[in-house]
């Protein structure tokens, strides 16, 4: 069972593969000599990556700076320097560690537009928390979707979790609270929460969203211990103003970037961080249960100025 938490090294390269493709080639132009015209090829790129103007300054600036003063003489050293910064951006590994309560169940709620790859996400977390040990409760607080609900259903059952929905079209806030409770009467260590895809830019339907946070912030002290935004890695800059919208709702604690195996780049990771503080925890990179990844900044850094592609 163990072995298929570990990610595999194909799908590892996979993953990085695309950050890779952009690999700085400007950087490595520059290797004689940084000047005017490599520093602008240098934002350029990080621009088209997703970076994001915030991050992509600082990088650049922080190039401009060791450069004039003398210190990143040579390619070696300004790619030291880069990644250095990005990883200050980016911050330390956590493991794809989540927070958890001292007592009582663990409660997750898992939020994001429609599409993105939510009830997959949270399918696969119940797989990778049943993995280490953790006996898990499901709830499917979208009310809206009955197919989505029954695949959600047949996933918790193949994976042994506990599974709990609510009527179509009844109380999404109703079904999380019946959820807590279940949890509570019978020990259960994690309860996920997941949502109906909504319009960020839906007003009634945030409102919604902010009553099931609020309906479990009540019944459990401390929860949800996570807010995880699930964002689809290939819709680039859109993803920071979806962040912003659910941030105004509820308190986004982590990421989930999702389909980081398709034509994704990943530059958003560091937008995100740089510019709202919120860290990308687990990165989704395909359709089948196993394919949930924490995010390693380190290895991300190392894609980004990987000398081959
Ligand atoms: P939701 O509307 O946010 O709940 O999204 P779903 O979980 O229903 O997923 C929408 C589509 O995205 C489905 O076809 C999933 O199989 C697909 N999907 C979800 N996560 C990933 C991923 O990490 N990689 C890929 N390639 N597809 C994904
Ligand atoms: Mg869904």
């Amino acid at each position: 069972m163990s072995r298929l938490f570990k990610t595999r090294p194909e799908r590892k390269k996979g993953i990085w593969r695309s950050l890779v493709d952009l690999a700085l080639t400007d950087v490595r132009v520059a290797a004689g000599g940084l000047d005017e015209a490599s520093l602008e090829a240098l934002e350029e790129t990080l621009l088209r990556a997703d970076f994001g103007v915030p991050a992509t300054l600082r990088l650049v600036d922080r190039a401009e700076t060791e450069l004039r003063r003398g210190k990143a003489r040579g390619q070696a050293m300004l790619v030291d320097t880069l990644k250095t910064e990005l990883g200050d951006i980016l911050g330390p590994a956590t493991g794809g560690e989540l927070r958890a309560a001292d007592a009582g169940p663990t409660v997750y709620l898992v939020v994001g537009v429609n599409g993105v790859g939510k009830t997959t996400s949270v399918a696969k977390l119940a797989y990778w928390l049943s993995g280490q040990g953790h006996s898990v409760m499901v709830a499917a607080a979208d009310t809206y979707r009955a197919g989505a609900v029954a695949q959600l259903e047949s996933w918790a059952t193949r994976i042994g979790a506990d599974f709990l929905k609510g009527q179509q079209g009844g109380d999404p806030a109703a079904v999380a609270f019946d959820a807590l409770e279940a949890a509570l009467a019978r020990g259960t260590d994690v309860v996920l929460i997941d949502t109906a895809g909504r319009l960020h830019t839906n007003r009634g339907l945030m409102q919604e969203l902010e009553k099931i946070d609020r309906v479990v912030r009540r019944r459990i002290e401390g929860a949800p211990h996570e807010t995880l935004l699930v964002l689809d890695a290939t819709v680039g800059q859109n993803a920071m103003r979806q962040l912003e919208a659910f941030n105004a709702a509820v308190d986004v604690t982590g990421i989930i970037l999702a389909k980081m195996d398709s034509s994704a780049r990943g530059g958003i990771i560091v937008a995100l961080r740089q510019e709202q503080g919120v860290p990308v925890k687990l990165v989704g990179t395909g359709e089948e249960l196993g394919d949930l990844s924490a995010f390693d900044p380190d290895a991300f850094v190392e894609a980004v100025f990987a000398s081959e592609p």
